[in-house]
């Protein structure tokens, strides 16, 4: 069986008559940290989108574990194991973050899912999964405390967590130390860094520090292709990399 979780083959998506994705060619394997790059406008939330079915592909192909999902729809693609991160605006506030963490356990959002939820019993795997996820977050001291009344921190942490919880085949994390100092940063870093042991993380980010400390292999994107794929050490020596960052890394 191949250890290749997802895989897009010469992959391409156009708005109108402009090429934001041409002929990528992603591999990402099956738990590892793998990190996309690039400078703005090179294609990367594009490529999320395209991986999520949020746009369609013009041409190519979407693989996850095997299986021909390109032209998937962006729900089924949830179901059979594609997750992205959910946004703090899409925690229910006023819900502790255990509650966050067991609604996302049971395949729903929040918002979908509230009152059906709060009349229902939880099953135990669903209870066990919510605070597996809570230990793992470390956060174990603010599980009862609402979402809304979470740090900013602490709250994209749980943005990951309802990611995980959902026992997804890969998680997809879009920026996801963005706006947060350097407390924060590091805690994130080191979920991030952890999660590789046993999940297949795909991540956007602009800190390199992160990305060249976490990561297993970086796919660096330019004008809507990729310019090289591999591990931190042959990324960072790459000249046509380091002609893209003008040696910003
Ligand atoms: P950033 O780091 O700034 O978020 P990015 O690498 O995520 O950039 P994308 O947002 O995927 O890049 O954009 C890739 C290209 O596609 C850019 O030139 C952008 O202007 C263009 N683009 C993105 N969305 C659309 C759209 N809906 N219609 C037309 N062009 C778009």
């Amino acid at each position: 069986m191949s250890d290749i979780a997802l895989q897009t083959h010469g992959l391409g998506v156009r708005y109108g008559t402009f090429d934001a994705l041409s002929d990528v060619n992603l591999s990402v394997r099956c738990n590892s940290v793998h990190s996309i790059i690039g400078p703005n406008g090179a294609g990367k939330t594009t490529m999320f989108h395209a991986l999520t079915g949020t746009v369609a592909a013009s041409s190519g192909r979407i693989e996850l574990e095997g299986r021909d999902v390109t032209r998937a729809s962006d729900d089924d693609r949830v179901r059979l194991g594609i997750a992205r991160s959910f946004q703090v605006t899409s925690l229910f506030p006023e819900l502790s973050l255990r509650e966050n963490l067991r609604l996302a356990a049971q395949g729903r959002t929040p918002w979908q899912a509230l009152i059906p939820w709060r009349r229902a019993e939880a099953s135990k795997s669903v209870l066990d999964m919510a605070d597996a996820v809570i230990e793992r977050l470390s956060l174990g001291h603010v599980a009862t405390r609402a979402a809304g009344e979470l740090s900013h921190g602490q709250q994209r942490r749980l943005e990951v967590g309802m990611a995980i919880a959902a026992r997804p085949r890969v998680i997809l994390l879009d920026e996801p130390t963005s706006g947060m100092g350097i407390d924060d940063i590091e805690g994130m870093k080191t979920l991030i860094r952890d999660l590789g042991r046993d999940h297949t993380v795909l991540f956007i980010e602009h800190n390199m520090g992160i990305v060249m400390n976490i990561s297993d292999t970086i796919t660096v994107m330019r004008l809507g292709r990729t310019l090289v794929e591999g591990p931190p050490a042959e990324v960072r020596d790459n000249p046509e990399v380091k002609a893209a960052y003008l040696g910003n890394m």
